[in-house]
């Protein structure tokens, strides 16, 4: 029995160290990235539900290896956000970002509204304020174009502190929406206070549209929330024509989803604003 108990600590120190080992091996490969500038950026479209037209894209960081492969952010993203380099990964994403909706908004498509997402570490980073003004600058896009997306966990992790950079992104311009709209603490003292345009609800309410009640209900609700806040409201992870329809019913604005597209290259993303005429 000692036998044993010694060849499963042996073991599990094997584990331990072959994951300790692979997480060096990305962070490694990470800072390896960040200074090669290996990360692209993909495009969702959000479309105004009643229309079907598009109204903007999400941007979506992906990850190109050096076999050409492409690593998704719930991979990486974790690990950059422990370490901080979601810092440098997450300006580089901002910057291609709005490079890229600006080349759109001079070449015919001058509505389009560009949706980053922002994390915690982010949030809290004494740069980020400097960084989007300089930004702004540099590529003469349309801050009313721009819009954060940032959870209510990362809202509520330091609400002193998150107030304050939301409001200075509003003085420059942008918008702020709430990313994952109630999977987190939700606070409804949040939503009269802060400077916030709209909610997204989370797609764990959307996949089971329209049979499931509770979900149906919940909503409903944070529609009718959202109206009586002037708040947009945005459903995400939009799958099929049922629960197209039945977020149309319940007069929520916008969607986004597998229906409608993936998450695009920049490329084919152009492509489908061409064949879908834009708006
Ligand atoms: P998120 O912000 O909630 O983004 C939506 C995720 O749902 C995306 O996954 C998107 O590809 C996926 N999705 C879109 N439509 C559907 C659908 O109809 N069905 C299903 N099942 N999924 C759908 P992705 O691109 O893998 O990103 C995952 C998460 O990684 C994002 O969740 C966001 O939290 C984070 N992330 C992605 N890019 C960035 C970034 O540039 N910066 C930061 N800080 N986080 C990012
Ligand atoms: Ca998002
Ligand atoms: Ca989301
Ligand atoms: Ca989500």
């Amino acid at each position: 029995a000692k036998e044993t108990g010694k060849n499963n600590c042996q073991l599990f120190t094997l584990a331990m160290n072959e994951r300790a080992q692979q997480r060096l091996v990305l962070e490694k490969d990470l800072r390896k990235a960040i200074e090669g500038r290996h990360f692209e950026v993909w495009y969702q479209p959000k479309v105004h539900l009643p229309t079907g037209g598009i109204i903007g894209m999400e941007a979506l960081v992906r990850w190109r290896r050096e076999d050409g492969s492409l690593t998704p952010p719930l991979e990486f993203i974790p690990v950059a956000e422990e370490t901080g380099m979601i810092v440098p990964i997450g300006e580089q994403v901002l910057e291609a970002a709005c490079r890229q909706a600006k080349t759109w908004h001079d070449s015919g498509y001058g509505h389009l509204a560009l949706a980053v997402n922002l994390s915690v570490r982010q949030l809290a980073h004494k740069g980020l304020i400097d960084f989007i003004e300089r930004l702004l600058r540099r590529t003469d896009i349309d801050p009313s174009l721009l819009e954060f997306e940032i959870t209510e966990t990362a809202i509520m992790s330091r609400v002193e502190q998150a107030v304050a950079v939301l409001e200075e992104i509003r003085r420059l311009g942008a918008h702020i929406t709430v990313d994952d709209f109630g999977t987190g603490y939700s606070s409804l003292y949040y939503l009269k206070r802060f400077p916030i345009r709209g909610l997204k609800v989370d797609r764990s309410f959307v996949s089971n549209l329209p049979s499931d009640a509770d979900d149906l209900a919940i909503v409903r609700t944070v529609v009718s929330m959202a109206r009586g806040l002037g708040l947009h409201v945005t459903a995400e992870g939009v799958e099929n024509v049922a629960q197209m329809e039945t977020l149309r019913s319940l007069d929520c604005d916008f969607g986004q989803g597998y229906l409608y597209s993936p998450p695009l290259a920049a490329g084919d993303f152009e492509r489908l604003l061409e064949t879908s005429g834009g708006i």
